[in-house]
């Protein structure tokens, strides 16, 4: 068994409150296996690797489509203007389009993803050709795709209380896979029928009312918002929508995703700068739900001795001398640009 042992000191965001400390990282096979003070001068920050909760990868063939009408002529399947531009796009274009948002996300320190592949079982095969070994790539496939041996589950569209859509929900279940359904993207209709289906995830929650808010924490069913899409496509434009800050006062596993590549860059620090600046939500409430999404993937995640060293070193450490908050300064002011090397516990070290 290769024995790598790999040591980097700087500015790291350590454990689950991500607290800034100079130190001495010792990472061997993959494993943070030390953590201890440093006194040398930090010379870069140490941050855990994203996951993103939420993309559709495979619509970077349709990439910056003006988003100029209703939410279901954009997206919804099978006639949206999406699904047209994805069945006139060879097969070939659809790959490579997903592995350059693939090789997008990883130079911008995101190391997982949650992926909603359409396109059926040969749509699941397709990603799972364009994946990164280095990455961990959870395929939510639709149409049969779920069923594929790559495919971590089912991707549900929306939920509308049919007897296909439970019993498509409970074959997944009964594989042991998972379910996330979008639901309260653009309305309010969708959300109960969503939650009926007992999701592992609801992706949006943009229209969740307080009602709503209280099934997800008492059913302990996460949500993945997605801002930046939400407005994007014009289904928000305040604070309120979604409702982050109560989501997460009521306790709601929070995750965050970029949504479809066609119209929003797969770019966390740029998901989270947003969710900090316009959500008000805190630097370290942001990088908890821009990481917590490996749990899906059944990976640990956190600057922590014992746990995988999935981590993103980031340079800029000059600004760090005025910053206040240096979470926030890494998070909304030094970002994807400054990004020098990502470390997966897939495999041990990536130079970029
Ligand atoms: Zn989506």
């Amino acid at each position: 068994m290769q024995t790598a042992e790999k040591q980097i000191t700087g500015l790291a965001f350590t454990g689950e409150d991500f607290t800034p400390e100079n130190v001495e990282l010792t990472i061997e096979n993959g494993i943070i296996t030390d953590i201890i003070p440093s006194r040398a001068k930090a010379e870069r920050c140490i941050l855990p690797a994203f996951f993103n909760s939420h993309i559709h990868t495979g619509d970077t063939a349709a990439l910056d489509t003006p988003a100029d009408r209703p939410l279901k002529e954009l997206v919804a399947p099978p006639d949206g203007l999406k699904h047209r531009i994805l069945r006139m796009t060879p097969e070939e274009s659809i790959l490579k389009g997903m592995k350059n948002s693939i090789a997008y996300m990883k130079l911008r320190g995101t190391l997982g993803f949650a992926d909603f592949r359409e396109g059926g079982v040969h749509g699941a095969e397709l990603l799972e050709r364009a994946a990164d070994p280095e990455m961990y790539t959870i395929i939510l496939g639709r149409d049969g795709g779920e069923h594929h041996p790559a495919s971590a589950g089912l991707g549900l569209s929306s939920a509308h209380g049919t007897v296909e859509e439970k019993q498509a929900a409970d074959k997944v279940r009964r594989a042991g896979k998972l379910l996330f359904v979008h639901a309260g993207e653009g309305k309010t209709t969708d959300i109960d029928a969503a939650f009926d289906l007992r999701p592992d995830v609801i992706i949006h929650g943009t229209n969740f009312r307080d009602a709503d808010i209280r099934r997800a924490a008492d059913e302990d069913i996460a949500v993945a918002v997605c801002p930046r899409s939400n407005w994007t496509l014009h289904v928000a434009s305040s604070r309120n929508n979604p409702p982050v800050r109560k989501l997460l006062e009521a306790g709601v596993p929070l995750l965050l995703g970029t949504d479809n590549v066609m119209f929003v860059s797969p770019d966390m620090f740029a998901e989270c700068a947003f969710l900090i600046n316009v959500y008000d939500v805190t630097p370290e409430d942001a990088l908890r739900a821009a990481t917590a999404g490996f749990s899906f993937a059944g990976e640990k995640t956190g600057i922590e001795k014992g746990k995988p060293a999935n981590l993103t070193i980031i340079e800029g450490i000059g600004l760090f001398e005025w910053s206040r908050h240096p979470l926030k300064t890494a998070l909304v002011r030094v970002g994807a640009a400054a990004v020098t090397e990502v470390i997966s516990s897939k495999r041990q070290n990536s130079s970029l």
